[in-house]
């Protein structure tokens, strides 16, 4: 049977090829293997714009992005420091839950999930905040869709000289970024959103001078940012079992970013997947979440129809039969749904996608 078409932010659709990459064994202690991850490692730098000679390093951390976070906020965080999170939604939220359990003195800032941290507010924040030493918040808030303003907040937490962390698991490769002219000292991510690969590790990159004085600080064993990157420099190894089918699968998929015409052109896929969504699901008389000018080109919410029949379960079944899949809500305040417009996906598939949710609808009704 064929697989559905996802959706979703991820896992998502991927090429046959990258899947087709995995179909290798290869030894992790081999030297091929540590070409693959060496010849990784340098191009997620260039995709961000930077260099070692610049000074940022590139470390692969095992686990789903969650993994990737908690690896920063348990080995970066001092003993005696201070995490100021600034939340418009769950993943940011989860980043003080994270810092929460390590026993790390956090404070939450929330905003209201429509909106991003205000900049003016944040300033006043970190004054409030002496003895904070790294402020962390989400780039592209998945919850919503919301794009947050990363430059003008990483300036301002730069000014009050703290250390800023940046959680761009859903907009690295499909939001233009370019960390040489941005102030940010862990910026983490994974392959399985805008990468387009499948999931198994996440990647952290790092201004090198930060990295380097987070010695003692980690939490722990398995998730020690610092160890793992001194590992891959020492002999270009994990320490641990690492996920080489999906390094052999990452690896293919940064050869096809790169024959797609780089970020520039993921970019402009996934404006016209987004545009041809919006249009569409206007059209069905659907209304988003977010303002126009908030909302970003990886995922949309949208509110449930007005309609008594409608039931969200009921709908994502009859679209799932259609063969496409879409994603559940995570809004604490209203009923919404959502779309993803990353993945191997382009605007016919959401012009199809549109047309069956016209069909699904028409079911409900009758
Ligand atoms: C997907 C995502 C994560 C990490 O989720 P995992 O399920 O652990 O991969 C974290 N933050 C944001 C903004 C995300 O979109």
């Amino acid at each position: 049977m064929k697989d559905p078409l996802l959706f979703t932010p991820g896992p998502l659709t991927t090429s046959a090829t990258v899947k087709a990459a995995m179909q290798r064994d290869i030894g992790s202690r081999d030297a091929d293997f540590v070409e693959l991850v060496a010849g990784i490692r340098s191009e997620l730098l260039r995709i961000a714009g930077v260099s070692r000679e610049q000074g940022y390093e590139t470390v692969l951390m095992q686990g789903s992005g969650t993994f990737g976070l908690e690896s920063v906020i348990s080995s970066v965080v001092p003993r005696q420091g201070r995490f100021v999170v600034l939340a418009n939604g769950a993943y940011g939220e989860r980043m003080a839950t994270i810092a929460e359990r390590l026993g790390i003195s956090t404070r939450l800032a929330c905003w209201p999930e429509n909106e991003s941290p205000q900049p003016a507010a944040v300033q006043r924040l970190i004054e409030e905040e002496p003895g904070a030493t790294h402020v962390a918040m989400v780039h592209c808030e998945t919850t919503t869709g919301i794009l947050n303003p990363v430059d003008e907040i990483a300036r301002i937490v730069k000014a009050g000289d703290r250390e800023f962390i940046v959680d761009a698991m859903s907009s690295f490769g499909g939001v233009s970024l370019d960390l040489s002219k941005l102030e940010i000292d862990y910026l983490i991510s994974s392959p399985n959103k805008c990468l387009e690969s499948v999931p198994g590790f996440s990647f952290v990159l790092a201004r090198r001078q930060a990295l380097e004085a987070t010695k003692g600080r980690a939490r722990s064993v398995s998730l020690d940012l610092l160890a793992q990157w001194e590992a891959l420099e020492g002999n270009g190894q994990f320490r641990f079992t690492p996920p080489t089918h999906a390094l052999l699968a990452f690896a293919r998929a940064l050869e096809e970013l790169s024959e797609e015409g780089g970020v520039s052109a993921r970019v402009a896929r996934y404006r016209a997947n987004h545009e041809t969504l919006r249009r569409g699901m206007h059209r069905l008389g659907f209304v988003e979440c977010l303002p126009a000018e908030r909302q970003s080109d990886i995922i949309m919410a949208f509110r449930y129809p007005d309609n008594p029949n409608f039931r969200f379960e009921d709908f994502y079944r009859r679209l799932r039969a259609h063969g496409f899949l879409i994603y559940p809500g995570k809004l604490s305040q209203s009923d919404c749904f959502r779309i993803g417009t990353i993945g191997r996906i382009n605007e016919d598939d959401l012009g199809d996608l549109i047309a069956a949710i016209g069909e699904v609808l028409d079911e409900i009704r009758r």
